[in-house]
């Protein structure tokens, strides 16, 4: 029997929260999370000690060499290829814009709506963001708008909310406009007291709070079925802060771009006289790493199409739908999670994480290693200031993304 190893301090990579701090044991090929950890991390991290798929084309099994070489037979011949999912680390980024400018194609990353709408508000206004650390320890007063973000982001209250920040009081308090904080969330702020207004119309709701907090009073007795008498007591409490700080998912949210736009308005009338910050969320599978990374290499953020020496961006236009519609070839590539690849009717190039099912079998499958698992990589954390190195668990047996691309490039 393999001997158990405990590896302690173990960085995550899946969420965008990025911990830092988790136990993993390994035995042999298995894997499993130990406390501390999520839900999705304990999912997401745990291995059993399983035969790897084979890379396959049209079905049958093959070796990698010959997997390389159908796709880069297809890629050849594309006309109009979509690069998608991107759910990798920075190498497998890097090599997956070295594809688009060998064989063109439109780069886009599986969960970037979310990352949109926030542009949509960022580009209109600009934005006061602020970072983990400084939420965590310097923010009295905490919005946040929408769901409950626990339920995506397991351990945000529990980072965001120590027991002992470096510089705010013991006097914390957590607002819930929108879905009540459940069970795992109260547990997490039990040193901040914690308040829940649900709300039918976050943006009115918000928008009426940001003309409270600039001293207007907006006509009209209720907003977003919150009542004015209420929200003008928040706008008071917003204004009394040292430090507040609005959080949002904008993935989750219908009005997300208009839920940024009001967050971001309300944050630009409490720094005139206080401090204030916006705190989006987001992140998933080094989202922001690989925009980061296209930003640097291509000057334009995801949604951007390559094409001989040119690269284009539109945000509508090249989103992974809209552009499917005109494509002839996908690359799916998703090496943190099983996520498949969404319907298609051209042909499908897939660098998939081992358990992903698929509704159609792709032309090409090259099972592919997880970052902070099977190989070391880097993932970018959701606020885009930090970059985590994720070390290795165990043997790689399957190749990484980076590897796999390069094996496709060469054909
Ligand atoms: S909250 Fe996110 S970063 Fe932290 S352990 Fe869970 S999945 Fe990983």
């Amino acid at each position: 029997m393999a001997e158990v190893q405990t590896i302690h301090d173990v960085a995550c990579g899946f969420c965008g929260l990025g911990c830092d701090d988790l136990t993993v044991e390994v035995e042999g090929r298995q894997v499993r999370a130990k406390a501390p950890v999520c839900p999705e991390a304990a999912r997401l991290l745990r291995r059993l000690d399983t035969a790897d798929p084979m890379p396959r084309v049209a079905g049958e099994v093959i070796d990698q060499a010959d997997a390389a070489k159908a796709a880069h037979q297809i890629l050849a011949a594309a006309r109009a290829p979509v690069i998608g999912g991107l759910g990798v680390d920075m190498a497998g980024a890097g090599a997956a814009v070295d594809l688009a400018i060998r064989f063109g194609g439109v780069l886009d990353h599986y969960a970037s709506d979310g990352l949109f709408r926030n542009y949509a508000a960022a580009q209109r206004t600009g934005w006061l963001s602020t970072t983990l650390a400084e939420v965590r320890n310097r923010c009295d007063v905490l919005l946040v708008v929408g769901d409950d973000p626990a339920a995506t982001w397991g351990r945000l209250f529990e980072r965001l909310f120590p027991e002992k920040p470096l510089f705010a009081g013991s006097n914390r308090r957590v607002i819930f406009l929108g879905g009540a904080p459940g069970e795992k969330t109260r547990a997490q702020l039990a040193g901040a007291s914690v308040v829940h207004h649900a709300t039918t119309d976050a943006v009115a709701a918000l928008e009426a709070l940001g003309s409270f907090t600039a001293g207007r009073r907006p006509p009209g007795s209720c907003f977003g079925g919150i009542e004015a008498d209420t929200l003008a007591g928040l706008a008071e409490e917003l204004r009394n802060a040292h430090y507040a700080v609005v959080t949002w998912n904008a993935a989750d949210l219908d009005d997300g771009d208009l839920v940024a736009e009001r967050a971001t308005a309300l944050v630009d009338t409490l720094n005139v006289t206080t401090r204030a910050g916006v705190f989006p969320l987001g992140g998933r599978d080094n989202i922001i790493g690989v925009n980061q990374l296209l930003l640097w290499r291509l000057g334009y953020p995801l949604r951007t199409a390559v094409q001989g020496q040119a690269s284009s961006h539109d945000g509508t236009l090249f989103a992974t739908q809209a552009a499917l519609a005109d494509a002839d070839v996908l690359v799916w590539i998703s090496a943190f999670r099983p996520e498949p690849p969404p319907a298609f009717g051209g042909k499908i190039i897939a660098l998939a994480h081992p358990e992903t099912v698929f509704d159609k079998e792709p032309d090409v499958l090259i099972p592919v290693g997880t970052p902070g698992v099977d190989h070391a990589g880097t993932a970018f954390r959701m606020d885009s200031i930090v970059s985590l190195p994720l070390g290795a668990l165990r043997v790689a047996t399957l190749p990484s993304v980076a590897e796999a691309v390069r094996c496709i490039a060469e054909g």
